[in-house]
């Protein structure tokens, strides 16, 4: 069993709160790990050591490359402990082995894709009046407060804490509490390639606690929070005291639609794949499948087959395609709306209950589910179940396809299935959603946005966006002839 700890001002601390959070492996029960509750005064101090950190200029004066090269170490390291975080993510997350390999693989990417991009031009300079030349020069914001959720522990921290330092700036970082293991490893590692002390603080505990006082703290000059629209409501409201920047990846319930000249079987894979992969627990899930009329019946049999042989099963056990349910908590969530789904009147075309034979009692496992004959009033089709529940809609045409896919508070992901290219654009074109699909579902590259529309979020991580999110933006005016300006006459 691991005793996982802070890490503040470059030391391993056990938290001053008797309180400890206990860690289990949601496949069986195991209990895999013990980890600090931090109280509000040590998260203030995570703070401050960050604060003082920052203006030491010890991180933040550093050349781009300087930098550069310790993000490229932290890859390395990464790719050298693959198998231990790739395990130790399946253990406390409950994804399959699969999911944890892209997981970690994407990780070390994301460290040497953010240590490029740091090292090329980011400025520019203006022909103003002269004799002044202006320009913009990018700086840190200052201190970062990095809030991560539990559906991939490692990947949306390093989603965070890459474009985070390559910037400049210095953290304190907070996992969920059901998944806080391969965060401990990621910070042993900023450890041993030297980051200098105070630079990269973390803080584990309850998002009331640790996460409400990063979101509050006027020290605390950007925070970055990907979890639920609820909770990111309330940063956004924490965030006002000082108001500080802010970054949201939220929730989404997004449209997958499936034209009827599409390729029929990749329709089909994509789909599956679209709202099973991560056992539904993806904020991008094609959770809302809108398909056109004519084929309607044709895609949902062929859909439900594929479904029903889905193997699901604890995620280090070979032959394992869907892992399981993150808690017992998240578990009875999905399990209520699949009765919230039964009561509305929706058609339960495949699944719904929870897995107990084989051993998989002592976990959490939920089949495929399969709501068809679903009307868009229905609370199954506006909010995110987040689990591998899924409605299918019918539509008539086009113009019915983009209705039924806006209309949601949420605005995601998105995709569309036609060998059409010049419909499949125009349609994707119209869905409101940051991160969309045409004849692919998934698929994430660490070069592009990744953030939402509507009340799925504010700002983009990834790509060139995630840096702006960790920097300000300076103009300089440089007086090239320097004399009085003589607006005044004595
Ligand atoms: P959550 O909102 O419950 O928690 C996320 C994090 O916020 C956790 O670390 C939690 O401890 C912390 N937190 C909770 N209350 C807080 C508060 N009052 N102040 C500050 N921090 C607080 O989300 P979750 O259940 O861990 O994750 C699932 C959600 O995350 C889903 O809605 C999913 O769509 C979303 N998500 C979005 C993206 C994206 O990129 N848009 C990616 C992954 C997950």
């Amino acid at each position: 069993m691991l005793e996982l700890k802070n890490y503040i001002n470059g030391e391993w601390r056990t938290a001053s709160n008797p309180d400890t959070n206990e860690v289990f492996n949601p496949a069986n029960g195991e209990l895999i790990a013990r980890a600090p509750r931090a109280t509000k005064e040590e998260t203030e101090e995570a703070i401050q050591v960050a604060k003082q950190a920052f203006e030491s200029g010890v991180w933040s004066d550093l050349s781009a490359q300087e930098r550069a090269k310790f993000l490229f170490k932290i890859a390395d390291k990464i790719e050298e402990m693959y198998d231990e975080l790739v395990e130790l993510e399946v253990r406390d997350n409950g994804k399959t082995k699969g999911e944890a390999g892209f997981d970690v693989a994407d990780a070390a990417t994301c460290f040497r894709y953010y240590a490029g991009l740091i090292t090329t031009p980011d400025g520019e300079t203006y022909h103003v009046p002269e004799p002044v030349q202006a320009m913009v020069v990018r700086e840190p914001v200052g201190v970062a407060g990095l809030i991560v959720p539990w559906n991939f522990p490692l990947l949306m921290s390093v989603w965070k804490i890459a474009p985070a330092l390559a910037a400049g700036n210095t953290i304190v970082f907070k996992p969920a509490e059901v998944t806080p293991c391969t965060a401990m490893k990621l910070f042993e590692i900023l450890e041993e390639v030297g980051i200098p002390k105070g630079v990269a603080n973390m803080v584990m505990g309850k998002g009331s606690i640790v996460g409400q006082t990063i979101a509050e703290s006027k020290d605390v000059d950007v925070v970055s929070f990907t979890g639920s629209t609820e909770v990111g409501r309330c940063i956004m409201q924490a965030a006002s005291g000082n108001l500080k920047k802010i970054s949201l990846e939220l929730g989404g319930k997004s449209p997958n639609i499936i034209f009827a000249d599409a390729d029929f079987e990749t329709a089909v894979d994509y789909a599956l794949f679209g709202i099973f992969f991560g056992a539904g627990q993806v904020c991008s899930a094609g959770s809302r499948i809108l398909v056109e009329e004519s084929v309607h019946d044709q895609f949902v049999e062929r859909f439900i087959k594929r479904a029903k042989r889905i193997k699901v099963g604890p995620g280090l056990e070979e032959g394992s395609e869907m892992g399981a349910i993150v808690s017992e908590e998240q578990m009875e969530s999905i399990l209520k709306y699949i009765e919230i789904g039964k009561q509305e009147g929706a058609t339960l075309a495949l699944g719904g209950k929870r897995l107990t034979e084989n051993g998989l009692d002592k976990g959490y496992f939920i089949e495929p589910t399969v709501f068809t004959n679903v009307t868009s009033n229905m609370r199954v089709v506006q909010e995110e179940i987040f689990g591998p529940v899924v409605v299918i809609q019918k539509f008539k045409d086009e113009a019915e396809a983009i209705q039924l896919a806006n209309d949601s508070d949420f605005g995601l992901a998105g995709g569309v299935f036609s060998q059409d290219g010049a419909k499949a654009l125009r349609v994707i074109k119209k869905v409101r959603s940051g991160i969309t699909w045409i004849n692919a579902y998934h698929p994430t590259y660490v070069e592009a946005p990744w953030g939402g529309y509507k009340q799925s979020g504010i700002g983009r991580s990834l790509g060139k966006y995630g840096l702006e999110d960790f920097q300000e933006i300076k103009q300089i005016n440089i007086n090239l002839a320097v004399e009085p300006v003589g607006w005044f006459s004595n």
